[in-house]
């Protein structure tokens, strides 16, 4: 699969492993993939079937997966690892129907994609090229409209789609492909350009490598297509300063490439006066959420999202902050303790600062799911402001490389205030998973460590907004 995404990437996993630098967000990703696998077998076993470790060695698995093909299908196989010129699959789940074997390939996505289809193709070239048969092929990926009843019944989370006939088709290309793949991993390094490949259908881990990062600003920094930010690789640009500006089409590229040119940050009085218009008392907030794929409480879908911790900073009067939060570590359902304990404290005036409108959508799910609060969190809803768009349109410093997030922005404004200097938790992924561990974890200490980590970092969310909005203002006065 990697050598369809790119050659390049496959002879690079093979030969020089060690360049590769995963993201969080990959990590995650895999993460998630096993999550959806168990609660496959749970689904499609229920208890029976043969589970195929990989533990024991490639050979065992090989061997223990064909003793129980050519016994014919008589009960569901999981992780069945097969091997066909050169190539090694292993199959999330067969299952025995009228005369020959279905298998299912799993996948956490919500929807059927392209990439699907191809890694379905190599499954069943390899599965045939071992020998056996199959009568059908199907993809089954997450319904995001499953409401889960709760006491463990996952029946209904994954939907089929038949693919036998797309498979079918695609299977005679195969052999093309693992002939490419070959001759990538045991030739030299493919001098294959970079661009939109690198980032689809997958995040390649090998960005670092192949983009260049070592120059003060690099190109990729100007954001926009990767298709052509890939041709301005392509003709020997690494730095934004380097390129020449009539090359770029849109304007938030100019105004990054203008600014990083001329060196100096750029802050246009808008943003003061903004801010200085803000009513009085104000609060800064942000909420930490969940969205499990598999979903954990009674009442709510797959990857939708739940809050389960906010911070607060609330200014009753300038220079005049306190702060709240609210974290549930019980691993009950937080959301209606969350809502409550968030009216109490925002009361009934005043601007409700936020940083990008998610925000905004955490309390109108929340309004939609307690009719009993719906009231309170809509009123809530109507004082919201948003401090990004004001942000965007008034502030750029080069160092933001193309970024307008809050983690990007804070740190040109006070150096002092940057995530990763933060302990254990840098990012809202790794809170999420941070918390879904520790909640059903019986390690207290691990529990209390992720605890002081969760709190910290959302804390640190609501204070860059204070600092935000003491910079505009402190432009207003200048
Ligand atoms: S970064 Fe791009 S060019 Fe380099 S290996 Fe990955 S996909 Fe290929």
């Amino acid at each position: 699969m990697s050598s369809l995404q790119c050659l390049r990437r496959l002879h690079l996993e093979v030969n020089r492993p060690e360049l590769a630098v995963m993201s969080a967000r990959t990590q995650i990703a895999f993460d998630i993939g096993h999550r959806v696998g168990d609660i496959a077998v749970q689904i499609y076993g229920g208890g029976a079937g043969e589970y195929i470790e990989y533990e024991a060695g490639l050979g065992k698995a090989l061997e223990q997966t064909r003793e129980l093909l050519r016994a014919g299908p008589r009960e569901p196989v999981f992780e069945a690892t097969l091997e066909h010129g050169g190539v090694l699959v292993r199959e999330d789940v067969l299952l025995p129907q009228q005369g020959g074997w279905h298998i299912v390939e799993v996948k956490a996505s919500t929807r059927l994609k392209d990439e699907h289809v191809q890694d379905c193709a190599i499954q069943a070239w390899v599965h045939e090229g071992a020998g056996f048969s199959f009568e059908r092929f199907s993809l089954a990926h997450i319904d995001n409209q499953f409401v889960y009843p709760g006491g463990g019944d996952y029946a209904g989370l994954l939907v089929e789609e038949d693919l036998t006939r797309e498979v079918r088709q695609l299977q005679h290309s195969v052999p093309l492909w693992v002939e490419a793949a070959m001759a990538a991993a045991d030739g030299p390094e493919p001098k294959l350009a970079v661009g939109q490949h690198c980032f689809t259908p997958y995040e390649c881990p090998f960005f670092r490598h192949c983009w260049p990062v070592d120059s003060d600003y690099p190109v990729h920094g100007l954001k926009g297509s990767r298709k052509k930010l890939g041709q301005l690789v392509s003709k020997g640009y690494s730095d934004i300063r380097e390129v020449p500006g009539e090359t770029l089409t849109s304007e938030d590229q100019y105004r990054i490439w203008r600014v990083t040119r001329q060196g100096v940050p750029e802050i246009l009085p808008a943003a003061g006066a903004f801010v200085s218009g803000l009513d009085w008392p104000r609060f800064y907030l942000d909420f930490e959420t969940v969205g499990p794929a598999v979903p954990v409480w009674p009442g709510t879908r797959p990857y939708e999202v739940l809050p389960f911790q906010w911070s607060c900073h609330v200014e009753r009067a300038p220079g005049e902050l306190h702060h709240e939060e609210f974290l549930d570590m019980s691993g009950e359902p937080p959301m209606h303790a969350l809502a409550e304990a968030l009216i109490a404290v925002l009361g009934d005036r005043g601007p409700v600062l936020m940083y990008t409108a998610y925000e905004k959508g955490v309390i109108m799910a929340l309004a939609a799911r307690f009719p009993d609060l719906a009231g309170p969190l809509q009123a809530i809803v109507s004082r919201l402001v948003d401090l990004y768009p004001v942000t965007k349109a008034s502030y750029y410093h080069p160092d933001m490389m193309g970024s307008w997030s809050i983690k990007a922005v804070l740190p040109t404004i006070d150096p002092s205030m940057d995530w990763e200097k933060l302990e254990g938790i840098h990012e809202g992924s790794e809170a999420s998973t941070a918390w879904l561990d520790a909640v059903h974890s019986n390690d207290e200490r691990h529990r209390e460590a992720v605890r002081r980590q969760l709190l910290e970092y959302c804390r640190f969310d609501t204070e860059a907004m204070v600092r935000l909005v003491q910079f505009f203002e402190q432009t207003q006065v200048r």
